[in-house]
């Protein structure tokens, strides 16, 4: 039987994002309530964002380390805002075998506590600085809301950084470079356009300074966060006792900066892409970037396969990743359908006509255009596969455009977030008591303020009438 996809992308956007991360086998839910497990196709799609990340981090001069899994109640509950921030969501481990513990261990949140204690110990002069590392680990957040494949769920597949720095402003150098790279990931890998910035109090990491998000808009005028830097001053530092002698020979306490980008980032690019009919994976994280399939009649099948396997070959050399599905139990047409729910860019068919010709049939993904070219034209799909990258993005890039509306009416603003009907960007105060009545009102929240100075929409705040401070996007999210 052929998988079909019942719901519309365009009706109901998490309906159809479910059935299609199961349909196309990225993911499913385990038997473990909150956790999902992630099958080989959708691994493979954070494997690439691991590599481009991993040698990103490595230019920047950052380390990977590994910290441990468990964190002792006593260091986590070290720094206040950062405790509360994350408590509700902590799981314990009380017994050791069947001994009961002498203190609770935190499966950790997040690592800032654990790291800033062993920070503590090596950080002595401004000679052990800049001090830059990474994990790429799980962390555990006991979520109550419901779980979504990839974009919520109680074990979080992601990497953290945490970095050390003599003066704010190395560690807000570190937060921009960090910011910019999440922005590259998503929008030259997963050609996921962004909107960048900064997040308001009420929404900025528990602890934290100041919080830099990456903002994915989707199509039903949510936004998805999808990677967050955080400048956390001193605030750890002085908690965790992290000082170093300074150039003046002077005792003086560390700036730091954490960073993460998680499996979330995934979701936000299928819900960015994708039709009716499922998956449409953007070229540089396509575990498949080409499917062959050979179309075969009976009489000629073994010239087909072997020409497909030419095919294949010259694909590899120039480092496409082509696959042949040659199974003889499934029909072509259940294969065309198969690919084309698992979003692979690019199927060429190879029946008598192109074996004979030495010709190449093949269909793109993202327009469903159909095209032919010589077997020897087969250098072209390097372009080929770019230019759909492209496509892809320009696609994403344009529709945002008319998603977001600017408003200076508190009316029209409160309808257009309720309903869903646009992202917003309006003036806005910043202030926590406005942000948490904006929510209360319309479920939304306000997702970004632009990096990049402004002029005001209005000189009065969109919901609380004060003076305002700079523009912010709301949204819903997920
Ligand atoms: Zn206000």
């Amino acid at each position: 039987m052929e998988k079909k996809i019942k719901t519309k992308k365009d009706e109901d956007l998490i309906s159809w994002y479910n059935e299609t991360v199961t349909a196309a086998d990225l993911a499913e839910f385990s038997e473990l309530k909150g956790f999902t497990i992630y099958k080989p196709y959708g691994y493979a799609i954070w494997e690439k964002i691991r590599d481009y990340l991993d040698d990103k981090f490595k230019n920047l001069g950052i380390k990977n380390a590994y910290f441990p899994l468990l964190i002792p109640e006593s260091v986590l509950e070290k720094e206040k805002e950062h405790v509360e921030g994350f408590t509700p969501e902590v799981a314990w481990v009380t017994m050791g075998g069947k001994k009961k513990l002498d203190e609770k261990l935190a499966v950790r949140p997040t690592s800032e506590t654990s790291v800033s204690y062993a920070y503590s110990k090596w950080v002595k002069s401004y000679r052990d600085l800049p001090l830059m590392m990474n994990q790429w680990n799980t962390v555990v957040r006991w979520e109550t809301k419901e779980t979504r494949l990839f974009l919520r769920g109680r074990e979080v597949i992601w990497q953290e950084g945490h970095c050390v720095f003599e003066n704010e402003e190395e560690a807000r150098k570190n937060v921009m470079d960090l910011l910019m790279v999440y922005k590259e990931v998503l929008e030259e890998l997963l050609a996921t356009p962004v909107i960048i910035g900064r997040k308001s109090e009420e929404e900025k990491f528990a602890g934290a300074v100041e919080t830099y998000t990456v903002e994915a808009p989707l199509p039903n005028n949510f936004m998805i966060q999808s990677a967050t830097s955080h400048l956390l001053g001193q605030n750890f530092s002085k908690v965790f006792d992290i000082k170093f002698l300074n150039r003046e020979n002077k005792w003086e306490y560390a700036h730091q900066t954490s960073w993460g980008i998680s499996m979330r980032s995934i979701g936000a690019m299928i819900l960015v892409h994708g039709d009716d009919n499922g998956l449409i994976l953007p070229p540089l994280v396509a575990p498949i970037q080409v499917i062959i399939i050979p179309i075969l009649n009976g009489t000629d099948d073994k010239k087909i396969i072997e020409y497909a396997r030419d095919v294949e070959e010259r694909l590899k050399k120039i480092n496409i990743r082509a696959e042949i599905d040659d199974r003889t139990i499934y029909s072509p047409g259940w294969k065309f359908n198969e690919y084309e729910l698992k979003g692979v860019p690019i199927r060429i068919d190879l029946g008598k006509k192109e074996t004979e010709e030495r010709l190449i049939s093949y269909k793109i993904r993202v327009n469903g255009k159909k095209e032919s070219m010589k077997f020897d034209e087969l250098n072209k799909f390097t372009d080929l596969l770019e230019n759909i990258q492209e496509e892809m993005f320009q696609r994403a890039y344009d529709r945002i455009k008319s998603q977001v509306k600017e408003e200076t009416n508190k009316n029209e603003f409160i309808k257009d977030l309720k309903d869903g009907k646009a992202i917003v960007k309006a003036a806005w105060c910043g202030k926590e008591a406005c942000e948490k009545k904006i929510k209360e009102q319309t479920g939304a929240v306000s997702r970004v303020i632009p990096l990049e100075k402004e002029e005001l929409l209005d000189k009065k705040c969109i919901f609380c009438g004060k003076p305002a401070e700079f523009n912010a996007y709301f949204a819903q999210t997920y």
